[in-house]
């Protein structure tokens, strides 16, 4: 039972989180006290949102804002819409940001919001009404230089274009820099579609450097055909690698010659059940009905880029790769990865490796900060640059410790956090 803020919650994604910082700061060395203040967020803000359904009826959905910690800056992080998330959730996914984005040497703390809706089951209309409700509740704690939020799974484009169009009417001025990743035609940027896919794809390629002898050729299973892992498969065939295996909540879609990744980019309308089956008519794939088969495919890399806690104690030996890199955040359990660890399979932190999401979002503030656009190609170039650079980083700390990838990845955070704490006079 994690005891957070007075309020005792269960779950385990947070129970992991506490476990993981626990940890990274018995190994950094910091002051044990250090573990207190940063397991607490600064504020945790519930909503409620009613809206009125295509049936009349009126709905109230629950929402949360966690804004965890602004040492390095103003807050930021997603926003996540999924019908079982929970405040205690939201805990864990916000600390997380805040780790990330210290990790990744941004100037931002960590945040994040979440609504318990399933919004598959919304109409547009409901959705729109739902995503403008939910930024009016938070427009009074939110704001350019003082939290920032974007999408996570659940929400996209569309939605942070209802959000910034809503906050902006609220402000009675155009405020685009208050939401990350809106549409390339309202101040968002074109990368930013793939952005976190396209990150999780070079940090593969950059272990792929260090561990082997490159990408080329190295067989790959992703898990989950949503934003994350459906571009994550397409750039990592377009570096060069085989990817072999991609599977949703209906199961896998498998190809020993590798899938031809072209599908993705030639049907982004297609939601993951349609692209799986796209893989499977089209490109002459295997479909095997179990989703958790993706887990044992015979592979080198293993992208689980779904959900958290998919790698647990019980089906970690059933992992055949010796690359796991987590594009979801949180889809390894601490048991999970001390088998893997004793295995000999190396594990890139989510907090790295899907880093490129919220440096993508970083890119498009500072963009839309000065009033000004980088094209395609500029932008890429500059989010790889600091992919790149955090790989080494870590990849240089865990060779002098003898870590697990993870410790050296949060002592790095940690570190950051807790010296701009102590130069601020916070601890
Ligand atoms: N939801 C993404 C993440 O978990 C992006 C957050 C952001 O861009 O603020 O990293």
């Amino acid at each position: 039972m994690a005891h957070i803020s007075g309020v005792y919650i269960n779950s385990a994604f947070l129970e992991n989180t506490l476990y993981t910082i626990k940890r990274g700061i018995e190994l950094s060395g910091l002051p044990v006290e250090f573990y207190e203040i940063i397991t607490k967020p600064k504020r945790i803000h519930i909503v409620y949102i009613p809206v009125k359904m295509d049936s009349g009826r009126i709905e109230v959905f629950e929402g949360y804002r966690v804004q965890h910690n602004d040492a390095l800056g103003p807050f930021k992080g997603g926003i996540r819409f999924h019908p079982e998330v929970t405040l205690a959730d939201d805990v864990a996914l916000a600390i997380l940001m805040t780790l990330k984005n210290s990790l990744a040497g941004l100037p931002y703390g960590g945040a994040k919001g979440a609504v318990r809706v399933d919004p598959k089951r919304l109409s547009q209309r409901e959705l729109e009404e739902l995503s403008r409700g939910y930024a009016r509740a938070i427009a009074p704690l939110i704001g350019d230089l003082v939290d920032i939020p974007a999408p996570d799974v659940g929400t996209n484009s569309q939605i942070m274009a209802w959000m910034v169009d809503e906050y902006s009417k609220i402000a009675g001025r155009n405020a685009p820099a208050v939401f990350t990743s809106k549409p390339p035609e309202l101040w968002g940027n074109p990368v930013r579609e793939y952005a976190t896919g396209f990150g999780v794809a070079v940090v593969a390629r950059e272990m792929a450097k260090r561990l082997w002898d490159g990408i080329e050729g190295k067989t790959v299973a992703v898990q989950g055909l949503g934003n994350v892992g459906r571009w994550t498969a397409y750039w990592l065939a377009k570096l060069g690698a085989k990817v072999v295996a991609v599977s949703d909540i209906n199961g896998v879609a498998y190809k020993k010659e590798g899938l031809n990744v072209d599908i993705i980019a030639n049907n982004r309308g297609l939601g993951g059940p349609a692209l799986l089956e796209a893989f499977v008519s089209k490109d002459g794939a295997q479909y095997v009905k179990d989703p958790d088969a993706i887990l044992a495919v015979d592979v080198d890399i293993f992208i689980p880029a779904a959900i958290e806690n998919v790698i647990r104690s019980d089906n970690a030996g059933r992992v055949k790769a010796r690359l796991v890199v987590e594009g979801a955040n949180g889809p390894t359990t601490p048991e999970a990865e001390r088998v893997l660890y004793q295995r000999g399979v190396v594990v890139v932190p989510d907090i790295l490796a899907n880093a490129g999401g919220v440096i993508m979002s970083y890119l498009e503030w500072v963009e839309n900060l000065q009033w000004l656009s980088w094209d395609e190609e500029e932008t890429r170039k500059r989010l790889e640059a600091i992919m790149v650079n955090n790989v080494a980083r870590v990849y240089q700390r865990w060779q002098k410790e003898k870590w697990t990838m993870r410790d050296a990845a949060i002592v790095t955070a940690l570190e950051r956090i807790y010296k701009a704490m102590k130069l601020r006079g916070w601890i």
